[in-house]
């Protein structure tokens, strides 16, 4: 059967099993129960992350309580949480998909993977646990633990891949070089990075600090975790697309772009009975590739995720992009300070200066944060307060991750 073919057959099942939830019952209503094209989806309304969290706990959910076997809700949200309920036949169905992304990775059974990241509720460390399992590898759960003892277990079962944040890789990293622990005496070779946005030029620093391969894994709690994976050459990420449906859209006015536009991910599920969903409003800025991978698999591509939607920060009228202001950051104090870094803006954007926080790894050479201070008026037209502050002030939240972005109520 061809891909369109099973991609299309997968998808009517969705509709159908979706119709089930009191949520999609009325949403759906007078939409067809079955389509002839894919394309047709376009024309079905969108699901946002308010509307799950609006129907919680159960309004969503399209199987008998009873057979639902696993819970999972997004991270970092305030309120009631998005939720994702998966069957046995999910779980088994999702092990295998993201198995894939595990094997292209080249994790076999003769592995040994250490997950850096928290369990529990989120599903990111757990799902993928699962899927790496399936392939018969082996699973040190470190979870949230302290760098000295994550360092233990690496180096006392021979870890060959790791699994964590962008920022806990630097912090790793640095505790190694304060600690005198000698690279070689490390097993590593692959490292993957997830749950945060990062650019090549930080993979490439890490990478060439641990001396590892790097790859990008995307996938998000209320779809599916590590949905989206890079092959060796790292041309984009390869979609799991008899998994998960991808589109993008004109986040402004919900219109489908055309390839190589770059856009908002919306994503339909394919395989999900407990909680499926149609068009799902990711959030995330990308982009489908056009053109085949040198790898040869014909699955959608992606580019890695540059930001999201509502990122884009408007200070005194100037757009500021974030995550580009990180980079020009880590450009200008290079190795002088640690990667942990957070933009203060405030909630009311009138007389009020933006700052920014750093840690010095000399806390004398302040005349750094006036350079930092210059070459960002430079680039960006806006003074930020540049301010060193002690490291101990960055707080690492859930899954190890520095809330970037902080704003504040100032006058
Ligand atoms: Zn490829």
């Amino acid at each position: 059967m061809s891909k369109n073919k099973t991609q299309l057959n997968l998808l009517n099942k969705t509709l159908n099993i979706a119709r089930n939830s009191k949520f999609y019952k009325s949403k759906l209503q007078g939409f067809p129960l079955e389509l002839k094209n894919i394309l047709e989806l376009q024309n079905f309304p969108f699901t946002t992350k308010k509307e799950l969290r609006d129907c919680y706990p159960f309004g969503a959910l399209a199987v008998p309580i009873n057979d639902v076997v696993e819970l999972h809700t997004s991270s970092g949200t305030t309120g009631k949480a998005a939720l994702s309920f998966l069957t046995k036949e999910d779980l088994k169905n999702s092990s295998k998909a993201i198995a894939k992304a595990w094997k292209c990775f080249g994790i076999t059974k003769s592995s040994r993977v250490q997950f850096m990241m928290s369990y529990g509720l989120f599903s990111g460390a757990t799902l993928n646990t699962y899927a790496i399992q399936e392939l018969g590898g082996f699973v040190v759960p470190a979870g949230i633990q302290s760098a000295e003892k994550q360092i233990q277990m690496m180096l006392d079962f021979k870890i060959d891949t790791i699994v964590g944040t962008v920022g806990y890789y630097f912090y790793l990293f640095d505790y190694i070089k304060e600690k005198q622990i000698p690279l070689e005496q490390f097993s590593l070779k692959c490292g993957i990075m997830a749950g945060e946005i990062y650019s090549d030029k930080v993979r490439s620093e890490i990478e060439r600090k641990f001396k590892i391969k790097i790859f990008d894994h995307y996938g998000l709690c209320e779809v599916n975790t590590g949905i989206a994976y890079e092959c060796e050459f790292r041309t984009g990420l390869h979609f799991l697309d008899n998994y998960v449906l991808p589109e993008i859209i004109d986040p402004e006015n919900g219109k489908v772009l055309p390839v190589d536009n770059e856009g908002e991910l919306v994503l339909t599920t394919l395989k999900k009975n407990a909680l499926p969903l149609i068009r799902y409003r990711t959030g995330d800025i990308t982009s489908i590739k056009s053109g085949r991978c040198p790898c040869g698999r014909s699955s959608i591509r992606i580019n890695r995720i540059k930001r999201r939607v509502d990122d884009i920060i408007f200070i005194k009228g100037i757009k500021i992009d974030p995550y580009e202001l990180k980079e020009y950051l880590l450009e200008i104090a290079g190795d002088n300070i640690f990667s942990d870094i957070k933009i203060r803006v405030g909630n009311s954007f009138e007389n009020y200066s933006p700052e920014i926080l750093v840690s010095l790894k000399n806390p004398s050479s302040t005349n750094l944060l006036s350079v930092i201070q210059k070459t960002l008026k430079e680039k960006t037209l806006l003074t930020f307060d540049v301010k060193h502050i002690s490291r101990d002030y960055f707080q690492r939240g859930e899954n190890n991750k520095v809330k970037f972005v902080e704003y504040v109520d100032k006058k």
